[in-house]
């Protein structure tokens, strides 16, 4: 048996991450502390005159409650490793939360379940835009605008034949689609979550909010108004650049049902050793994530103050060691949720660079941490393209999360951006160490 239910205070990240999947029986001999990995595909039906044979053949597949099953039957529909982990992470989310298996896989999953007439977006993970596309194949009549335009209000969504949009947890399809994604790939600009959900549902009862919250681990997107939260758990969540997943969270159980279910039969189910990397990364999210983002946002104002040569020198920039970078004008700008409203007053920046605008402050909403991944433009574009090789702990590469510091010319992996901009994703290093690498790797450009 458990130990009787204590009355303690909402749990940490942390304390969530380690315990929010404890075994309930934890009075039987041999439970392992740490999740054992299973990777079976398939699981011993039980005898039928068993407790859990009765409870199956009484409730039928249907009855079955999916996010906590009595027993698992077959890995595509449950498995014990990443029930846990949906387990860990819908508390985490504070939602209820399945994963997939990418993070493209969830968006295009998110797209499904609203299948909308009209989708709002900008800019952001490139990717999310070709998924979209795959899914205009079959939807041609979907059309797409831009996030800040004005929201058609007079859609008139359907029911699917299956049932009303309550019963089912599917939303009525045919409604207005906002699909927001902050912080912002490849800056780490943070957008409002609150002033988009609250535009989206004036827009009425079909128009739903999703947040790909990708960069921010612990933002908790539905607790700022989304319906549906969005992360690529290749990122922040796996941690450690060996495992592709996605989640998706959503309020109502209804809803979790219905993406239960697409999952289940597009088959975007994760693997058990994708679940089993997962999981064991979870424990340490909130320790890694509070460090990446502390050092981050450290780099963040010393590349900023190599950029404004009207700020003083700061107790990051030692004067002496700096006077070079700083002269030559080599880093030319710097975005990070950090550094908004923009305070450089950039006069080459049209409005719609000020990302969330200059009057949204993003600190309450990005209060576990800013973001650990960012950008900074170089004063040349051949000096962004060689800058990655020029370093010593810096991996010239794509994606972000991990614990090893990249750096990545981002025209390479995304041919409509700025192609002096660098994106950095922050690891574990010291941020003595990473301050030092860029120093000595941009010193050999000046
Ligand atoms: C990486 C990423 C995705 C896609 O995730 P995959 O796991 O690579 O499929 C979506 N959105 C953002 C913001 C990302 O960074």
């Amino acid at each position: 048996m458990a130990p009787a239910s204590l009355d303690l205070p909402e749990a940490s990240f942390s304390t969530i991450a380690l315990h929010a999947d404890d075994p309930r029986d934890h009075g039987r001999g041999s439970v392992p502390v740490a999740p054992d990995l299973q990777l079976s595909t398939t699981y011993r039906t039980p005898h039928p005159d068993s407790e859990a044979g009765q409870r199956l053949r009484e409730l039928g597949e249907e009855g079955l409650d999916w996010e906590d099953p009595v027993a698992h039957i077959y890995s595509r529909y449950t498995s014990e490793t990443r029930a846990r982990a949906e387990k860990v992470l819908s508390g985490i989310m504070a939602g209820h939360a399945l994963t997939y298996a990418s993070g493209l896989a969830a968006a295009y999953a998110a797209v499904l379940h609203y299948a909308p007439a009209v989708i709002a977006i900008r800019k952001g993970y490139h990717g999310v835009h070709s998924s979209i596309d795959v899914f205009l194949r079959t939807h041609p009549n979907t059309r797409l605008i831009d996030i800040d335009d004005e929201y058609p209000a007079d859609l008139q969504p359907s029911s699917l034949t299956t049932g009303t949009g309550t019963d089912t947890g599917r939303s009525a399809s045919g409604g207005l689609l906002v699909w927001l994604e902050t912080p912002l790939n490849p800056t780490g600009e943070a957008r409002d979550i609150a002033h988009y959900a609250q535009r989206a549902h004036a827009a009425g009862a079909g128009a739903h909010l999703v947040v790909d919250s990708t960069f921010a681990p612990l933002q908790r997107a539905l607790d700022h108004g989304a319906d549906m939260a969005m992360h690529s758990g290749t990122k922040y969540f796996g941690g450690h650049s060996d495992l592709l997943v996605g989640v998706l969270a959503v309020r109502e159980k209804a809803a979790w049902v219905s993406l239960w279910h697409d999952r289940t039969y597009v088959g975007a189910t994760p693997g058990n050793l994708e679940s089993w990397l997962l999981l064991r990364s979870l424990r340490t999210l909130e320790v890694r994530w509070q460090r990446q983002s502390a050092t981050a946002t450290k780099l963040a104002a010393w590349l900023r103050s190599l950029a404004v040569s009207t700020t003083p020198p700061t107790e990051l920039s030692t004067a002496d060691e700096d006077r070079a970078l700083l002269e030559s004008r080599i880093v030319e700008r710097v975005w990070h949720a950090s550094l908004q409203p923009r305070r450089d007053k950039d006069p080459s920046a049209t409005p719609r660079e000020v990302e969330g605008g200059p009057d949204f402050d993003p600190s309450e909403q990005l209060r576990h941490g800013w973001p650990a991944c960012f950008a900074f433009r170089l004063s040349k574009p051949a000096i962004a393209y060689k800058l990655p090789h020029e370093t010593k702990y810096f991996a010239s590469a794509t994606s972000l999360g991990g614990v090893e510091s990249l750096l990545e010319y981002r025209r390479a992996s995304d041919p409509t951006e700025d192609p002096a901009l660098i994106r950095l994703s922050i690891g574990l290093e010291s941020f003595e160490d990473l301050q030092a690498d860029l120093r000595a790797a941009m010193k050999k450009f000046i």
